[in-house]
């Protein structure tokens, strides 16, 4: 949290002329941490595929089952690689209602998460929180970050989560040998929860739309089997990957929205 001279305060760092994802996202809820292009980005991509709002919402409670789930199941620690803006029910808010001593490191490269990092550091006084500003894509920075040390206890399990951020990283970058160092970092019995968006399910004339407002090529969407490929060698918890919007959702609203309206998988998975 702290800045050694000579970098860039967040502020200066915030550019509000481009797009950026997390405020993109954080539009895409509803939210208020935004400005014109992240609208307008988000606009676009609503044209292309007007359930992108049902699609961002059921991401989040998907996030909001599994965090709760895995709290039940005894996980006290987490890490939330890819954290977005704060906003209601953050990991740390949803674990430490079901037990107050649950420690949250978050994780985000983006300014304007750092900028709102404060909301992110109301921990209950038994646990513990910890903002990293820092890339998914140097693990190993994360993995040696003083602030994580002192927050979590990696000989105890704990829960990776990279929901929706895996597709921001491009093949060429590596996203199979990025989980796999985050991993073997972690000891058996730690999880990972991760989500994903995919096109597999959509008509071509909408995947076509969404491609067109992707020229920077910045994201990408991978199929249930790419995702998997990921995923490869842990052991997945039932119901294994499905939508968002059907992973342990049976006390959730029903009908569930369809596979094709949300796009986007899930999945927790267990370090063997
Ligand atoms: N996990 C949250 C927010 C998802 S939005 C949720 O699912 O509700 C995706 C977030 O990933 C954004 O905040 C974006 O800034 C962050 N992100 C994207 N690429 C990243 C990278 N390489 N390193 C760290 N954070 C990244």
């Amino acid at each position: 949290m702290t800045f050694r001279s000579g970098e860039l305060s967040a502020a200066d760092r915030i550019d509000t002329t481009v797009a950026h994802p997390a405020r993109r996202y954080n539009y895409l809820l509803g939210g208020k941490d935004n400005f014109a292009a992240d609208r307008q980005s988000g606009d676009a991509l609503a044209a292309a595929m007007p359930t992108i709002r049902l699609a961002a919402v059921e991401n989040r409670m998907f996030l909001h089952r599994a965090v709760r789930f895995l709290a039940q199941q005894g996980v006290r620690q987490f890490l939330d690689i890819g954290t977005g803006i704060p906003t209601a029910d953050n990991t740390h808010e949803v674990a430490q209602a079901i037990d107050p001593a649950v420690r949250v490191v978050y994780v985000d490269n983006d300014p304007i998460v750092l900028a709102h990092a404060r909301a992110l550091l109301n921990s209950t006084p038994e646990g513990r929180t910890a903002y990293l500003d820092a890339d998914l894509r140097d693990p190993e920075r994360i993995l040696a970050h003083p602030d994580l040390r002192a927050t979590l206890d990696l000989t105890r399990p704990v829960a990776l989560m990279l929901v929706a951020i895996l597709h921001f990283i491009r093949d060429d970058e590596g996203p199979r040998s990025i989980l796999d160092r985050l991993v073997a970092a972690l000891p058996s019995g730690s999880y990972v929860v991760a989500s994903h968006v995919t096109w597999e399910f959509l008509p071509p004339e909408v995947t076509a739309k969404l491609e067109a407002n992707n020229q920077d090529g910045r994201f990408q969407a991978r199929t249930t089997e790419q995702f998997a490929g990921l995923l490869d060698g842990l052991e997945l918890v039932e119901p294994g990957i499905v939508s968002v919007s059907r992973w342990r959702a049976d006390d959730a609203p029903q009908p569930r929205p369809s596979v094709r309206d949300v796009s986007f998988n899930g999945a927790v998975a267990r370090v063997r």
